[in-house]
């Protein structure tokens, strides 16, 4: 059986890389190759940036509501293309399709119309000195910009980048993560049905090493939109800063789940379920800390390590699957020994703690147990170093100053969640903690609109909202003597 090709979508065409290189793309559930992807390198980048440049001028002075239509476009063709998209969200991630149904797919269709009805309600600013002058600030497209995202949630954090970039006027070079290609693929699949024009939006698929890097070098790209890693996210900057470029870092967390005594028990475990295992833990945004007021730590213990152990690990195509395989075999790995390393570090493993041997078709897939762990202070690596994957530790702690030092006491800032039935105490505690977004008994709950990023060292810049518009674009003021 010939195996399919992830191919480049380069000028409104699907092409090999010029180099006929390929790598191969698994099915984590299986542990199988199932597809090949185009391993391209800084010649296929800049037969890309060369058809993004092209573009610039017709793409960024075409007026905004025809933008908005391509766009609005390209949303209806992510809905109907909505059990294919799925399929390859699960099949190239590992996570269940029924998350990829109910999360991935449709949050990346609203990405694209969230960002094309935006731009039809943009407004810029006048300002009037006295008598003498009257000022106006203009905003244009900033370029060709590079957006890179990673493999936890591909389509979801691709339209991310691409739909603000686009909708304010720029053209593209993106890079989704090589380890799960599938859906942007077949999204440049719906930018031909749909009649993008050519050269607006391009995708190279390949290594972050070879292809990803060439994006960041490239000078005439403009402006980068990152989403991935903190080291990458350093490298990238090293590279990118010196030639001046727009730069937004959207990079990894290890986020806080502070759990008062006078919470919402029910709500709060059971949420606090989906924030530790959702995606396997593979969201930037699961609270794999958790710290709860001493009086409820034993309760809350109890329930939460029988609930953990009640969560099905399974085929991610099965309906009764919570928790499906790790992205690769080498993650799978880097997880299974950060639960060695909290064991040497005094934790102990309540819950899991191993890799999963399934029967049938996922036999051979990566699948690791819902880990609980207790027993761990705070300063130690498994609480200060993002582990990614179904591994949560518990915590007491005595008050809100104890509950705040606690939860800022890494060097990542991405996101918080705060469980109490107090208003005020959730203001307070809110106003002190160190993080980008803050739940307050709730969690992944998302206005498109609000300004999304992190702290520290989980990022530079703020995405969402007007403040993506504002970012793929440059401004000036234009002063008029009267
Ligand atoms: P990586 O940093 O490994 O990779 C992210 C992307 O960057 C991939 O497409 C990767 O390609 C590419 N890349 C790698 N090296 C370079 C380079 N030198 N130049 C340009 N591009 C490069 O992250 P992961 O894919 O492992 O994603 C997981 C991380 O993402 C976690 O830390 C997580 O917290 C973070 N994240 C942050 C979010 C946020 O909003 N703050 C949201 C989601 C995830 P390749 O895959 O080929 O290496």
């Amino acid at each position: 059986m010939t195996m399919e090709k992830i191919l480049n979508y380069i000028d409104g065409k699907l092409i090999k890389p010029v180099s006929d290189h390929w790598i191969d793309n698994y099915n984590p559930a299986e542990g199988e190759i199932y597809s090949h992807i185009a391993d391209s390198d800084e010649k296929d980048v800049a037969m890309a940036v060369e058809a993004a440049r092209k573009a610039f001028p017709i793409w960024s002075e075409m007026s905004a509501f025809d933008r908005s239509n391509i766009l609005l476009k390209i949303s209806e063709g992510i809905d109907r293309n909505f059990e294919a998209l799925a399929k390859a969200e699960s099949e190239d991630n590992g996570k269940p399709l029924k998350l990829a149904k109910a999360m991935d797919i449709p949050r990346a269709s609203a990405n694209m119309r969230f960002f094309a009805t935006a731009i039809l309600h943009t407004e810029t600013q006048a300002h009037q000195t006295d008598q003498q002058a009257i000022n106006y600030t203009v905003r244009s497209p900033l370029g060709v910009v590079g957006c890179i995202s990673p493999w936890n949630l591909p389509l979801y954090l691709f339209t991310w980048k691409i739909a603000p970039a686009l909708a304010a006027g720029c053209t593209v070079v993106a890079k989704p993560s090589e380890l799960t290609p599938m859906t942007a693929f077949l999204f440049t699949k719906i930018c031909i049905e749909t009649g993008l024009p050519s050269g607006v939006l391009n995708v190279v698929h390949g290594l972050g090493s070879k292809a990803g890097q060439a994006i960041i070098e490239h000078p005439d790209v403009v402006g980068i939109s990152f989403t991935g890693g903190t080291v990458t996210g350093k490298k990238i900057a090293a590279t990118a800063a010196p030639m001046f470029k727009k730069l937004s870092l959207e990079l990894g967390g290890k986020n806080p789940n502070i759990i008062f005594a006078d919470c919402d028990f029910e709500q709060a475990v059971s949420t606090s379920i989906s924030s530790s295992f959702s995606n396997q833990g593979e969201i930037c945004l699961c609270g794999s800390r958790i710290i709860v007021e001493r009086p409820l730590y034993q309760k809350f213990v109890e329930e939460f390590v029988r609930r953990t152990k009640a969560l099905v690990v399974g085929d991610p195509f099965e309906e009764e699957t919570r928790v499906g395989a790790l992205v690769s075999e080498a993650h799978m790995k880097k997880v299974l020994s950060y639960i060695d390393l909290a064991k040497q570090e005094g934790g102990e493993v309540v819950a899991g703690g191993n890799q999963i041997r399934l029967e049938g078709r996922c036999k051979d897939g990566y699948f690791v147990q819902p880990t609980v762990i207790l027993g761990l202070d705070h300063q130690c690596r498994t609480n200060q170093e993002e582990i990614f994957g179904p591994v949560v530790t518990i915590m007491p702690f005595d008050g809100e100053e104890d509950a705040i030092a606690f939860a800022n006491s890494t060097a990542y800032g991405l996101s918080a969640t705060l469980w109490t039935e107090n208003l005020k105490r959730a203001h307070r505690v809110s106003h002190h903690l160190k993080s980008g977004i803050i739940w307050v008994n709730c969690w992944l709950l998302r206005d498109l609109r609000t300004p999304f990023g992190g702290m520290k060292q989980s990022g530079v810049g703020r995405e969402g909202g007007w403040e993506a518009l504002r970012f793929f674009t440059e401004q000036k003021n234009i002063c008029i003597k009267l």
